[in-house]
């Protein structure tokens, strides 16, 4: 194996200092932690309330979709071990933007997309996600919140370029801060690492209009990436959740 990248940061919910190294290496995608290997395919997802994480036994890898979402824009299924010394994967500035840069030098591999023969469609109460049949791909999702500075937002993606969703940052409320910390979530959160919201508007400054939305589609991507191969199509996400984004990978992964 050559020379791996190096990554340190702190995870978002455990808060602990974590090193990935990425390594070049022959065959499919895949995590090592603590010695163990787990693909990232929706059939090895444990968990998806506030992230999306994989697990094997009562080995836990958490928070893996922004650096998943990274490897669906540079096209990278093979050729890559991710080396993680932790149970999380660190949340950097809470967007992928780090992530496409710590990729560059690795080649875009895999299988070509293969194009869906129909729509699929998964909801659950307000929420909704669908794959529909497109010889373009395309990402595209809308948000609902009642908050002043947020309300009903959408982007679509092509024409907006999958880089730019790179660059949006998790988001969250300072009402919700306690309550997750409580739960023992979101411990290493920060100014640094999210966009964050009070009752009347914004905390910290943030990277572009319509943050939330973009970053709800680049999530949208992360989990896309668990179907375990690309697929030419639309994909869409109506006030989408981790859940659901990963409930239609594994329907992706089913069919392949
Ligand atoms: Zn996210």
């Amino acid at each position: 194996m050559g020379q791996p990248v190096v990554v340190r940061g702190v995870g978002l919910h455990t808060g602990e200092p974590v090193v990935v190294r990425l390594h070049p290496a022959e065959g499919p995608v895949r995590f090592w932690v603590s010695g163990v290997e787990l693909r990232p395919l929706a059939s090895a997802v444990v968990e998806t309330a506030r992230c999306t994480a994989l697990g094997r036994g009562s080995l836990r890898l958490l928070t893996v979709e922004h650096l998943l979402a990274a490897l669906y824009i540079r096209g990278i299924w093979e050729g890559l071990v991710v080396e993680v010394s932790g149970p999380e994967i660190p949340i950097l500035d809470g967007s992928a933007q780090e992530w496409l840069e710590a990729l560059q030098g690795f080649p875009s591999r895999g299988p070509q997309p293969v194009s869906l023969s129909g729509s699929i469609r998964v909801e659950e109460g307000h929420s909704r996600v669908l794959a529909q049949p497109s010889e373009v791909f395309s990402v595209s999702a809308t948000i609902l919140f009642p908050h002043p500075k947020i309300g009903y937002q959408q982007v679509v993606s092509p024409p907006v370029a999958l880089e730019e969703l790179a660059r949006a940052r998790t988001f969250g409320f300072l009402e919700e801060v306690e309550a997750l910390r409580a739960r023992g979530l979101i411990r290493g959160a920060s100014l640094e690492n999210a966009l964050v919201f009070n009752q009347y508007g914004y905390v910290n400054t943030p990277r572009m209009l319509f943050e939330p939305v973009y970053h709800k589609a680049l999530d949208l991507l992360g989990d896309l990436y668990l179907a375990g191969r690309p697929y030419r199509g639309r994909f869409i996400a109506h006030r989408g959740s981790h859940r659901l984004h990963v409930e239609l990978a594994r329907l992706l992964q089913d069919l392949g």
